[in-house]
């Protein structure tokens, strides 16, 4: 029998982590950046990208430098990408770090090559084309300049043009018309460059959404981030792809009472006993990044059985009306998990509170402990 946990862990399945990679590397045939951002979402920064090189990652992509710092703090030497920087960046602390940086505007290349000549290393640089999420890149307008100002810096050896690349809007939605509208622009925006010498840049566009779905937007390497988790990005089941969630979140039950029917469940009452039953109380809320919007929404498993969150959550606890099974003190709730001892997944989690699987997993923590396995 599984081990009841102290009061509340995360647990984390590195080696569902590795097998994942390795079943998405087998899928594409071509190189894998495996994006490890957001404290390799929620599942541990550096855990995750251990894991992810045991299983065939050919480098890392992270969001901001600090999460590439701390990896190399760490001793993590594969080849890491940081896309995201504001302006005053450290970028000289990038440059020592041997972190590949990408820029999104010629201010952010001004940036980079003063970094270059204060410390005299070279920069190798990603160039990032808003080809119609109008997020992050530059906009058709401005590719153009800022190509011109990278090339020259290329050519005069102060910068590595090593990567094009862009992020898809609908990767989620494969038939969307938006999809080959991306592709189009992503294709005239890597002529341009080729054109003006970044002949050896390599090409990156696939989420995980598009490493599943969408073999036309591969390119030179892929860089998919939640499927390594084992969620789906197109919001099925991800065993439909040979994917193994990695995280089951679960608590300990801190307390069982009987109640008569009629009693009022946590703050507002907004739930009401029908019946004379039992109430167990579970040591997490959302300080602990369980959504308050979970309350009479979502499942967990406790006592063989999924049950709904009875009233609202609270900052440090919820409530379980758990009728008359034998539920005690210490026993286990799982609130998600792989599925398959019965517990809800984190997309059933986020159907019943209507977000992403995400956003569950890069929230969760707080007060929990985490738990490698
Ligand atoms: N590339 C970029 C620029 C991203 O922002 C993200 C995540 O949001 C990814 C890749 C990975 O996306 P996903 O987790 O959907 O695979």
């Amino acid at each position: 029998m599984t081990q009841p946990p102290a009061r509340a862990e995360i647990v984390v399945d590195l080696d569902a982590i590795a097998a994942n990679t390795a079943v998405l590397r087998e899928r594409v045939g071509r190189p894998l950046m495996a994006v490890v951002k957001a404290d390799g979402y929620g599942h541990g920064l550096v855990p995750a990208a251990r894991a992810v090189l045991a299983g065939g990652a050919d480098s890392l992509g992270v969001a901001v430098l600090g999460e590439a710092l701390a990896l190399r703090a760490a001793g993590v030497t594969a080849p890491l990408l940081a896309w995201l920087h504001a302006p005053g960046t450290d970028f000289a602390a990038a440059l020592a770090a041997d972190v590949e940086v990408s820029v999104n505007a010629e201010w952010g290349l001004d940036e980079v090559l003063a970094a270059v000549r204060a410390t005299g290393r070279p920069a190798r640089v990603h160039l990032c084309a808003d080809t119609g999420l109008s997020r992050e890149g530059a906009s058709p307008a401005d590719w153009p300049g800022l190509v011109t100002a990278a090339a020259r810096a290329h050519a005069d050896g102060e910068v590595a043009v090593v990567g094009l690349w862009s992020h898809m809007a609908y990767a989620d939605a494969p038939t969307h018309p938006t999809i080959g509208a991306q592709v189009r622009v992503f294709e005239e925006a890597v002529a341009l460059a080729r054109g003006a010498g970044l002949t050896d840049a390599r090409l990156h566009l696939a989420n995980s959404a598009a490493t599943i779905a969408l073999p036309e937007t591969w390119y030179d390497f892929v860089r998919p981030g939640v499927a390594l988790y084992g969620l789906d990005p197109l919001g099925g089941d991800a065993a439909d792809h040979g994917l193994r969630p990695a995280m089951t979140v679960r608590a300990a039950v801190a307390l069982t009472k009987r109640v008569p029917a009629g009693a009022g469940v946590s703050y507002g009452h907004t739930y009401t006993t029908q019946a004379e039953t039992t109430l167990a109380l579970v040591p997490v809320g959302y300080a602990d990044g369980v959504p308050r919007a979970a309350g009479n929404r979502a499942p967990v498993l406790a006592g063989g059985a999924r049950r709904t969150i009875a009233g609202r959550v609270c900052m440090d606890q919820f409530v379980l009306d758990v009728g008359d099974a034998t539920i005690a003190a210490g026993d286990e709730v799982v609130l998600w998990g792989a599925g398959d001892r019965g517990e809800p997944t984190a997309q059933d989690w986020a159907d019943a509170v209507d977000t992403i699987h995400y956003e569950l997993v890069t929230r969760v923590g707080g007060r929990f402990s985490r738990r490698y396995v």
